[in-house]
């Protein structure tokens, strides 16, 4: 059974896994019939959002926010507009035609994830192009008496963007301001390739901070109930993790050296165990992003 916990006034969070995965997802409802579902995660998980919805008294979504589209933020998309025939997916202007035709994010996750990613996260299915809303930065959307707005967070990819509830000044940043990899420790950047840009990324970090938001719900995670100080320390990490990246990778021959070693850097200044997977994905990410500005 779903555990769904309060994390705000009309606000619930599931923590939900996988079987075989070390992976923790972070799904949000605003209570509501019909509510919202922001970051549905992989389609493995609609069992686990139909129960949630069961137990909030939810029968229907008017709203289903992947803060980008991801594999695992927004997998289960064209599976859930299926069920809800009702909701709309809200999705980034660069995100939109991805989910529409799901052919090359099918392609970008299964040499992430494996060619067998289907089997584990569950199939990626079109959304209709019906049931898509493109929406622009700032826009604000009504939904169970709440007035959400959309923030454009380009930097984790270029379709990400974050959702901010000015009634609880609670900001759903997905991982526009990185990710608490292990329980207790700082925020660290959340990196993946190709679409990574470390200038965008922070600059929509100092975008987030302007909102003053009081909470952050994170994809993956926790919950920070000090978003300055979280704030601050991610854009130093995010500066941080880059420099020893590309100080690495100017002396060690290989990727894989490059991964060995950030990983013990992160250990070490940091406290922070990422799991094998998260720490390929963040060293490649920065690799692809420096490369691509000819820095190596
Ligand atoms: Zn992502």
């Amino acid at each position: 059974m779903a555990h769904v916990e309060q994390v705000a006034d009309k606000t619930y969070r599931v923590q939900a896994q996988l079987p075989g995965l070390p992976t923790i997802f972070s799904l949000y409802f605003i209570q509501g019939d019909p509510g919202a579902l922001i970051e549905p995660g992989p389609a493995g998980l609609v069992p686990t959002i139909q129960d949630a919805m069961n137990q909030l008294a939810m029968s229907d979504l008017k709203y289903i926010i992947p803060t980008h589209i991801h594999l695992d933020h927004g997998g289960a998309c064209g599976t859930l507009v299926q069920l809800f025939p009702r909701a709309e997916v809200l999705v980034h202007p660069q995100g939109a035609r991805h989910i529409i035709d799901p052919s090359r994010l099918v392609r970008s996750t299964a040499m992430a994830f494996g060619d067998d990613f289907e089997e584990i996260y569950g199939t990626i299915l079109p959304v209709p192009e019906s049931r898509v809303k493109v929406v622009p930065d700032g826009e604000r959307l009504s939904v169970a008496g709440r007035e959400l707005t959309i923030i454009h967070t380009p930097g984790h990819a270029p379709h990400h963007m974050a959702i901010f509830d000015p009634e609880t000044e609670g900001l759903f940043c997905g991982e526009a301001l990185g990710l608490v990899y292990s329980d207790g420790a700082k925020a660290l950047p959340a990196v993946a390739p190709p679409g990574f840009d470390e200038e965008e990324y922070l600059s929509s970090m100092e975008r987030l901070r302007q909102l003053r938001p009081r909470l952050l719900f994170y994809a993956h995670g926790s919950v920070s109930t000090e978003p300055e100080q979280s704030i601050d320390s991610v854009i130093a990490s995010t500066r941080v993790v880059g420099e020893a990246i590309l100080d690495t990778a100017r002396t060690e021959a290989t990727e894989e050296a490059v991964i060995k070693s950030i990983g013990e850097f992160i250990r070490q200044r940091f406290g922070a165990t990422l799991t094998e997977y998260d720490l390929a994905s963040n060293v490649r990410g920065y690799l692809h992003y420096y490369k691509k500005k000819g820095l190596l």
